[in-house]
């Protein structure tokens, strides 16, 4: 029987599902489709550009074995991306990408001209030697809202997603701001919520940026002198969904960009989905009239999960990587990791892998043991250098502005928090905290303490600089 690219992917197939989880089969594999085999050369279809670079950067190994074993050694792997359609063309389109050189695949050149280039787009996301003026989405398909177990602690949150995905821009809920403490599940909701829009309206374009990548991107346009293109770029989409924007505190000119960005997204109906670590009130060094904005739409707060969803977020997670655990040991997980679902996640990990190299059973003790190093890890000594690094990060000083001998008041507050947390977080005496912390005496450490615990019972701007803090050093 003659090889057809189906069957040849086929038997890739079955040997890639052999040897990755399947989790990891199901989200990167099973929406691939073989298009085309030419002598060695197999097409595949892959949904995005981000899920392309995925492949080549995590499974280019396997795919090269499973390729070879199926055409030999000069075996070649050509990617077709089925991009987003944007700006203007209505009809999808496909470009064909080589497989990159760095995968050892050997790479075909395919020329495929593009339709509809748009000169005047300057797309921030194009990698050199890839051809691309699409815009994609860089939405992860394994964050969606099926994966995203609802609780008391995300209903209000996961609702408003829900809202949003099926009439982006068309509720009250605009921008939509997720807020919560980390590893409780902003992200994911915010590729869900982009996810499902996909989903729904194919011809919008959305798109997902970490606040850190756009700023970088900011800055860059700024060097090349094309911040007009810039926000042109970002004024074209229709779902913008910016990731931890609390990041954005202090970049006085990517927020004043972003202000023009949101304007003209909202004022054109277009939906504004927003995540942050604090709430609005408690975010730190953005402008007013940013803050106002963001409190436009809906805010609503992802909470630590209750017992009942760290549970069923367990079980979820168990049943797509296929493993079976005892009971006691689901309930003992669940109660010793509380307040990060991404920590949950991680002890859930390293207990199957334990398990499954050791060949041990996965008993309480193991659990026990894995849950002791895990917190243990998290709770990883702070030194004094630390602290007075991150005191000074967060009132956006150096190290070295913190121990002058200025009476300015903000300085000397930033510096009787680093003692007083040096005094909460080591073991250090308040003698040997005086003399790193700026050569100070030992009275003038313990005056310092003291200071911050009156002062964070009276003050309340004082007290959130408390909880900021105590937050950022024991992450
Ligand atoms: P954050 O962005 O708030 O720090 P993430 O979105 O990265 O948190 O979530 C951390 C991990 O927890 C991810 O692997 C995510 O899939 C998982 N997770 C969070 N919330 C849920 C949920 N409600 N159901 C299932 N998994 C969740
Ligand atoms: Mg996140």
């Amino acid at each position: 029987m003659s090889k057809t690219a189906e069957s040849v992917w086929n038997n890739c197939l079955a040997f890639i599902e052999d040897n990755i989880t399947s989790q990891a089969y199901k989200t990167w594999f099973e929406p691939i489709k073989a298009v085309k085999l030419t002598d060695n050369a197999l097409s595949i279809q892959v949904p995005s550009k981000f899920f392309y670079e995925w492949l080549e950067e995590h499974y280019v190994k396997i795919l090269k074995v499973a390729l070879t074993k199926e055409l030999g050694n000069n075996a070649k792997l050509v990617y077709i991306i089925r991009m987003e359609n944007t700006y203007g063309n209505k009809q999808p389109f496909t470009e064909k990408i080589p497989s990159a050189n760095r995968s050892n695949l050997q790479s075909q050149e395919v020329d495929v001209p593009l339709k509809n280039k748009s000169p005047e787009l300057k797309n921030p996301f194009v990698i050199p030697g890839i051809r691309n003026v699409k815009i994609e989405s860089q939405l992860n398909p394994n964050y969606n809202f099926e994966s995203f177990l609802e609780g008391e602690s995300n209903r209000l949150a996961r609702s408003a997603g829900l809202a949003v995905a099926n009439k982006p821009g068309g509720t009250s809920f605009n921008p939509l701001l997720i807020f919560g403490g980390v590893g409780l599940g902003k992200t994911h909701l915010g590729h869900a919520i982009g996810v499902d829009i996909k989903d729904k309206y194919p011809e919008k374009t959305v798109l997902y940026i970490s606040a850190e990548k756009f700023t970088q991107q900011y800055i860059e346009s700024v060097k090349k002198n094309n911040r007009n293109d810039f926000i042109h770029f970002y004024q074209i989409i229709d779902v913008l969904i910016v990731d931890d924007i609390q990041l954005l505190s202090g970049k006085a000119g990517t927020q004043d960009v972003f202000f023009h960005i949101f304007n003209h997204l909202h004022q054109n109906g277009k939906q504004v989905i927003l995540t942050s670590d604090k709430a609005p009130v408690d975010m730190i060094d953005i402008e007013q009239r940013l803050l106002s904005r963001f409190k436009w739409g809906l805010s609503a707060e992802l909470n630590h999960p209750d017992y009942d969803t760290r549970v069923a977020i367990i079980k979820n997670k168990l049943y797509r990587d296929g493993v079976e655990m005892p009971e006691d040991i689901i309930e003992f997980l669940a109660n010793n990791i509380k307040t990060n679902i991404r920590e949950l996640e991680g002890a859930i990990i390293s207990l199957i892998a334990h398990s499954s190299f050791n060949k041990k059973e996965i008993t309480i003790d193991l659990a026990r043991k894995i849950v002791d190093n895990y917190v243990k890890h998290t709770k990883r000594e702070v030194s004094i250098d630390y602290i007075q690094k991150v005191v000074s990060d967060y009132f956006q000083m150096d190290v070295d502005t913190l121990q002058s001998k200025t009476r300015k008041r903000h300085i000397v507050q930033a510096r009787q928090l680093a003692m007083f947390f040096a005094k909460k977080f080591t073991k250090a005496s308040l003698a040997s905290i005086g003399s790193q912390i700026g050569q100070r005496d030992h009275a003038t450490v313990l005056h310092a303490c003291k200071t911050v615990d009156n002062l964070s019972t009276t003050d309340k701007q004082f007290r959130k600089y408390v909880e900021d803090l105590s937050k950022k050093l024991t992450l």
